[in-house]
């Protein structure tokens, strides 16, 4: 069984393509991101320490995010990463104790990321992704699959959104090279529908 890293800008789809390829590649899906929004809303300790990080669209501290990932890998046999590493430093932290054999990455320009953020709706109760423009909801403001209420999430907002790219650019964009180095690095072109993308990753995961 392998794991996996999709690598990839905010709102490159990351979670959107996970949730679709996961299952059939019988591997754990595990996004931090998703993580630490259970944490905070839970009001535990580490979702307080994180909570003020996520809110500007700065990162958790690495050492944070690592014993958080360390936790929930442990005996696991297959692990889709979502949002992880986003540092050089937790790649190096992850290498310890978790071998990674394919990285993904999902590669959009920063026009369309800023596009696609502004749009984009989660449920509140099951956390589903939608876009207003491109994936809407049947029935407008609520959740397909659970009927929950969508609302827009709270650092996708323009000014956090520039942050987050920024964030991303200095600290995460080094990633790529990182892992193509290691000749683990297969890249996708992610500005196309989430189906057209969704098979990609697929066939590189069976493959
Ligand atoms: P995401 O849902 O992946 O866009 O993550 C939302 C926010 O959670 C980020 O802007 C960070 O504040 C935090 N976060 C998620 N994953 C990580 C990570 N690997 N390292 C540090 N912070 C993270």
């Amino acid at each position: 069984m392998r794991n996996v890293v999709l690598l990839g800008p905010p709102g490159a789809g990351k979670g959107t393509i996970a949730v679709r390829v996961a299952k059939e590649a019988g591997l754990l899906h595990l996004s931090t991101g998703d993580v630490l929004r259970d944490e905070v809303a839970r009001g535990t300790e580490l979702g307080q320490r994180a909570r003020t990080f996520m809110e500007r669209g700065e990162l958790v501290p690495d050492a944070v995010v690592l014993a958080m990932v360390q936790e929930r890998v442990k005996g696991q046999q297959g692990v889709l990463l979502d949002g992880f590493p986003r540092t050089l430093a937790q790649a190096e932290g992850l290498a310890e104790f978790l071998p990674v054999h394919v990285v993904v990455n999902l590669a959009v320009a920063k026009d369309e990321v800023v596009r696609r953020l502004g749009s984009r709706r989660v449920c509140r109760a099951c956390g589903a992704v939608y876009n207003v423009v491109t994936q809407r909801p049947r029935t407008e403001g609520l959740c397909d699959r659970c009927g929950g209420e969508l609302r827009q999430r709270p650092d996708d907002t323009p000014e956090v959104v520039a942050r987050r790219y920024e964030v991303y650019e200095k600290d995460s964009r080094p990633l790529v090279e990182h892992y193509a180095r290691q000749g683990l690095l297969k890249a996708v072109d992610a500005a196309r529908s989430p189906d057209q993308v969704a098979a990609d990753v697929a066939k590189i995961l069976r493959s």
